[in-house]
């Protein structure tokens, strides 16, 4: 475990050991990176040796990770990541793209991309023998948390809003959690959590507060380097007139603004091994009614200000994000952007991946509706490369899908009502 060198606080750049501090810098409240000991990863490791593996999870990155092999083999912890990545043809040509695929986080155990850190920060929470896990959640991280914990006999504790979607609560109960409503938001909620967790001691896994959510969640950025070296491959079997291609755009959606700065942290991982030589471009979508990162990312500041969320995409629901300022950087340092879309546009990027095969809760299709406005926009080319992602399942959210779809309608069994019907 010598490769977890300790943390760096990403606001004043001071550097903790591994048993200093827990969640963030004690100076100045910013959110601590893991630091990895490069160098010896990399006397021991050639990517070679990483994608050669056939471990088909995130545990496949183990010796990137911060923490050691789980116990047992084949758990629902053990399945989170690996998900799919999907051609998406038509939506391209509608788009007016060359090249468009969705990576689809639905896939996960818990069915939401939360699953990779949740399965980390349980991974982490058995090391330092801690008894209960504890978070604050819009509902997936919750679900991800309640259901990873479940998997190895772990306890948690889950905070949310008592608007939470009903079927992310029922995941929260069905996995055994203690679940708490809080009637009030999710920063209510994740206010509270961190003095529950101060108070009884609990190990904390709030988003953007507990270092090792990022590193979960960079390996999607582990698994988009793979893809493309084999996407990349592909292309040069059809067409060797693809070197001056531009770089991959990356489209994710952002509340919190932690997967979109664990992405950014992977790349940036893998360039700090020498495995990439560049970075992809990362654009942030946020909801127009939970926009404070993208506010900030327009105004050219890094200081967040809150808002007061209203959006239909409750897990980008965000009053004061949490990974605010990791997360306009992710955009800024990539020379990707922000993109805000409305409701309506959210519901109507659920119908469109819906017809391509792709069920999307509100969240998730917001990357898509943010593509969609991005390509209107001419922040994404033509020619540009891109990789959106699918964040979570619309089976935690059917009331916002039939808010997409005309309603089935009811006849007689009879052919002769069909008759007329048709
Ligand atoms: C949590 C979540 C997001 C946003 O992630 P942040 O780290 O909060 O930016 C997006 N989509 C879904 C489905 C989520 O659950
Ligand atoms: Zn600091």
């Amino acid at each position: 475990m010598n490769k977890f060198e300790g943390y760096r606080c990403s606001i004043c750049g001071a550097e903790y050991l591994p048993g200093q501090v827990v969640y963030a810098c004690p100076r100045d409240g910013g959110n601590l990176d893991v630091v990895l000991d490069t160098d010896s990863i990399k006397k021991k490791f050639q990517a070679e040796d990483i994608t050669s593996r056939t471990e088909p999870s995130l545990w496949r990155y183990l010796p990137l990770l911060p923490v050691s092999e789980p116990a047992g083999d084949s758990t629902p912890l053990h399945a989170s990541g690996w998900t799919p990545v999907f051609a998406m043809p038509r939506l391209a040509e509608k788009l007016r793209l060359k090249h468009l695929w969705l990576k689809d986080e639905s896939r996960n155990p818990t069915a939401s991309f939360k699953d990779r850190a949740s399965a980390v920060v349980v991974t982490r929470a058995r090391e330092i023998k801690a008894e209960i896990v504890v978070t604050a959640s819009t509902g997936n991280a919750g679900a991800a948390l309640a259901g990873m914990a479940a998997a190895v006999g772990q306890k948690a504790v889950i905070f949310a809003p008592k608007s939470a979607p009903q079927a992310k609560v029922a995941q929260l109960l069905i996995f055994g959690a203690k679940v708490i409503l809080v009637d009030g938001t999710y920063d209510d909620a994740f206010d509270l959590t961190v003095k529950a967790a101060d108070e009884f001691g609990w190990y904390c896994r709030n988003t953007g507060y507990n270092p090792f959510t990022l590193e979960g969640k960079k390996t999607a950025a582990f698994e988009i380097w793979e893809w493309w070296i084999e996407a990349h491959r592909d292309w040069h079997k059809k067409d060797s007139g693809l070197d001056n291609h531009p770089p991959l755009t990356i489209v994710v959606s952002v509340g919190d603004g932690n997967i979109i700065s664990g992405i950014h942290k992977g790349f940036k991982d893998l360039l700090a091994l020498g495995w990439i030589q560049n970075l992809p471009r990362i654009i942030g979508v946020q909801a127009e009614g939970s926009a404070a990162i993208a506010n900030a990312f327009h105004a050219g500041t890094e200081s967040i200000a809150p808002v007061s969320a209203n959006t239909i995409a409750d897990s980008i629901s965000v009053d004061l994000p949490r990974d605010g300022v990791r997360a306009a950087r992710a955009a800024q340092h990539t020379n990707g952007t922000y993109i805000t879309v409305s409701d309506d546009e959210i519901v109507k990027a659920i119908a469109e991946l819906g017809a391509q095969g792709v069920f999307a809760e509100p969240a998730g299709a917001a990357a898509y509706a943010g593509l969609v406005k991005g390509t209107s926009l001419g922040a994404v080319g033509a020619e540009d490369p891109v990789l959106v992602m699918n964040t979570g399942s619309g089976l935690k959210d059917v009331r916002a899908a039939l808010q997409a779809v005309v309603p089935a309608p009811i006849i007689e069994p009879t052919l002769d009502a069909l008759k007329k019907l048709l």
